[in-house]
């Protein structure tokens, strides 16, 4: 990652005060603008070359770039080349010469970061593989392999769909506590946020470590690809998370 970069990134996405608090790590919420362009292809060769070529025109170099098939599952890996990951929906590293993508259309793209190791982790966070215990496999798995301490864990959350647009049918109901449903005028609405820091601090991330970037990508179309409000043919936002900024 070069200073070039960052500014791209820095201009074109969102990005979170908290993680912004370490230089050590840089990271970038994706928007419209350099995202995907709406494909029917979802291969994940192809999809691996279009996050390059996104990646080379913000200036990062295509050799670092980690991405994922994202099946919606609760994989998680650590990960110590660049490629794309089959059937995985978090990857893991410590190494600084990564970078780690996640591409979203409403899903919830989530970075860790842990100050002491140095270990940052990307997830892909749907309602499927976050009630499949997504978060709760990657605090494992950075708690067995670099002793991280979920208390200390950095967590952000970027933009997907929220409340108000988070409607769900009657028959995945059950994959949910009543607490996140709402219900009004006999439809169901997942309070998806709220789902998603709850199963943060069950994995032991405390409120003060855990940002929520405040934007819901079916309300704001400009600005977003969204599954739902593009009507399912939509691109996917890039999110990028690496360290070791290159001079
Ligand atoms: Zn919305």
């Amino acid at each position: 990652m070069n200073k070039n970069s960052q500014k791209f990134f820095r201009d074109n996405g969102l990005s979170s005060g908290i993680l912004n608090q370490y230089p050590e790590i840089f990271h970038s919420f994706g928007s419209r603008v350099n995202g995907l362009s709406p494909q029917k292809s979802q291969h994940p060769d192809h999809l691996y070359k279009c996050a390059q070529q996104a990646a080379n025109n913000a200036g990062v170099d295509i050799n670092q770039i980690v991405c994922m098939e994202q099946i919606h599952s609760n994989n998680v890996q650590i990960v110590k080349s660049p490629g794309i990951y089959e059937q995985t929906d978090g990857v893991i590293t410590q190494k600084t010469d990564l970078v780690l993508c996640i591409q979203t259309a409403d899903c919830a793209p989530i970075f860790l970061f842990d100050p002491d190791s140095r270990a940052i982790a990307a997830l892909h966070g749907g309602w499927r593989g976050i009630s499949r215990d997504i978060i709760a496999n990657a605090v494992k798995i950075m708690k067995n392999n670099f002793n991280v301490n979920p208390k200390k864990l950095i967590t952000a959350i970027g933009p997907s769909l929220r409340n108000s647009c988070f409607e769900i049918g009657e028959d995945v109901l059950h994959h949910f506590d009543k607490k996140f449903i709402s219900n009004k005028e006999n439809q169901y609405y997942l309070k998806f946020v709220e789902l998603i820091k709850s199963k943060l601090n069950d994995s032991g991330i405390t409120n003060h470590n855990i940002d929520i970037l405040n934007y819901c990508t079916q309300c704001n179309p400009e600005q977003f690809f969204s599954y739902r409000g593009d009507d399912q043919i939509t691109g996917r936002m890039l999110n990028f998370i690496g360290m070791g900024l290159v001079e």
